[in-house]
């Protein structure tokens, strides 16, 4: 208001002076003082506009390109009001500069998600995508975007859930390119605009599947001797049996009961295995505590039927690593692991075979517990499976020695949860050789006073 008032001011004094000095020029040389006057008036306002014209053109070129700092000064009108443009321009900039921070972060946030998130425009075409999105869908986020989503995502799932305009519920989608299964949820937004959320759920629907299967599994290996206890305890009910008929029948149903308890007992080892902690570092366990009773309860199981040979003696009693060895574990996860390897060999050698149980090092330190034997071998197809639960080659074998297919999956949890890896070597006919392979870090030289024994 005083800018404006300064300006009034200064041209009603160029008018005014103007007019004084017209009048006085009419007056002194034409003798037409009002004319004069009017003329010096005119005069005085067009210089005093002169400057302003200047002023509001230089503010004018300023704001064809407007830059905060460069703007024109001066304390009257044009420079007040270049001021306040600049000070508005200032104030929408760090606005700007503020929203642009804000939406980096949110899309920065998006960008993390481990859900993608692909938006779609009214004709559905890509507008933006993050990278876990791209993943899923096997898209490029630069390259696709602006493409119509339907030309690259051609899932017929995809497609017809896409058009059907109901989105309540989420679909599975199964990209078969990249073997993933996912869970795609639709969403409207703004004006016709589409969200498409995609999770990965190949993970937890093969885990429901295991489940799924195991539990099935358990429920068949109960079932069976389940069955044959109620067979044999109809018979006792309704039939008089002999005393020799009553004994054999009571060991048939002794022997199922064991089927049974070993079956419950394996699934405790597994779900022991699965739900503890991971064995301590630095629990030593003397090698010779172990390795002892393995051969003891190895050549129990046998019965003086296989040749069983044990080649372990002289690194437990010192020879070149005086003391014998301790390992790092827990000694009752590593018998197991130990006794199953060997119960197998037992089992799957005929009579008369070879059985060697063998403790080795290899150059690089790490620990090698062996159980070699000239049973029946796997074929070759079947070793990657063996640690599966229930995985047999055949079942009736197994059943029929007392197995549980569990043995194999309890030895690769123990070995798994001490660092180490199982190694299966075998050929049909010719025998089979699993290996323990312990890290080197969890192995050292016996200390008679400190080492834990088992
Ligand atoms: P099981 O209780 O059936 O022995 P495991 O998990 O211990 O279960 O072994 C899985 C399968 O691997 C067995 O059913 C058997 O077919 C095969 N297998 C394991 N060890 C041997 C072996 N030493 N010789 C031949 N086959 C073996």
């Amino acid at each position: 208001m005083s800018a404006l008032f300064g300006r009034w001011l200064w041209l009603v004094t160029w008018m005014s002076v103007g007019a004084v000095l017209g009048g006085w020029f009419g007056e002194s040389f034409f003798h037409r003082l009002e004319l004069g006057a009017w003329f010096g008036a005119a005069l005085g306002i067009a210089l005093g506009s002169a400057r302003d014209v200047l002023r509001a053109y230089r503010v004018l070129r300023w704001l064809r390109d407007p830059s905060i700092g460069s703007a024109p000064r001066g304390g009257e009108l044009w420079g007040e009001l270049a001021y306040y443009i600049e000070r508005a321009l200032q104030s929408r900039d760090r606005l700007l500069a503020q929203e642009k921070g804000q939406l980096t972060q949110f899309l920065s946030a998006i960008e993390a998600s481990p859900n993608g998130v692909l938006m779609l425009d009214a004709d559905e075409q890509i507008s933006w995508m993050n990278s876990a999105s791209a993943d899923h869908f096997g898209l490029d986020p630069q390259r696709d975007r602006g493409q119509r989503v339907t030309n690259l995502v051609r899932s017929p799932a995809f497609v017809g859930h896409l058009q059907s305009g109901d989105y309540a519920e989420p679909i599975t989608v199964v990209n078969h390119g990249r073997n993933l299964t996912l869970m795609v949820l639709l969403r409207r937004y703004g004006e016709g605009l589409k969200l498409v959320i995609t999770s990965d759920v190949t993970e937890r629907l093969r885990a429901e599947g295991m489940r799924r299967d195991f539990v099935a599994n358990v429920s068949h290996e109960i079932r069976t001797p389940l069955t044959v206890l109620s067979g044999f305890v109809e018979t006792l009910v309704s039939i008089p049996l002999g005393e020799a008929e009553q004994r054999h029948v009571f060991g048939l149903m002794t022997q199922q009961t064991q089927r049974m308890q070993t079956l419950v007992a394996d699934l405790l080892t597994l779900a022991q295995l699965e739900g503890s902690p991971r064995p301590p570092v630095d629990r030593w366990v003397d090698l010779a505590g172990l390795l002892g009773p393995v051969e003891t309860e190895t050549r129990g199981l046998s019965k003086g039927r296989h040749v069983v040979d044990v080649q372990f003696g002289d690194v437990l009693q010192g020879g070149d690593e005086p003391g014998g060895l301790a390992l790092a574990g827990n000694p009752t996860e590593l018998m197991s692991a130990f006794t199953n390897l060997c119960s197998n060999a037992v089992r799957y050698t005929p009579e008369g075979g070879r059985i060697v149980l063998s403790w080795k090092r290899r150059d690089n330190g790490d620990g090698v517990f062996e159980v070699r034997d000239s049973g029946i071998g796997i074929p070759r197809e079947h070793i990657p499976r063996l640690t599966e639960r229930f995985y047999r080659v055949d079942g009736s074998r197994s059943r029929e020695s007392g197995g549980t297919g569990l043995g194999l999956s309890i030895v690769k949890h123990v070995m798994q949860r001490h660092g180490g890896a199982i190694e299966i070597d075998s050929e049909p006919g010719a025998g089979s050789c699993f290996r323990l392979v312990f890290p080197a870090a969890r192995l050292r030289v016996r200390s008679l006073t400190s080492d834990a024994s088992t």
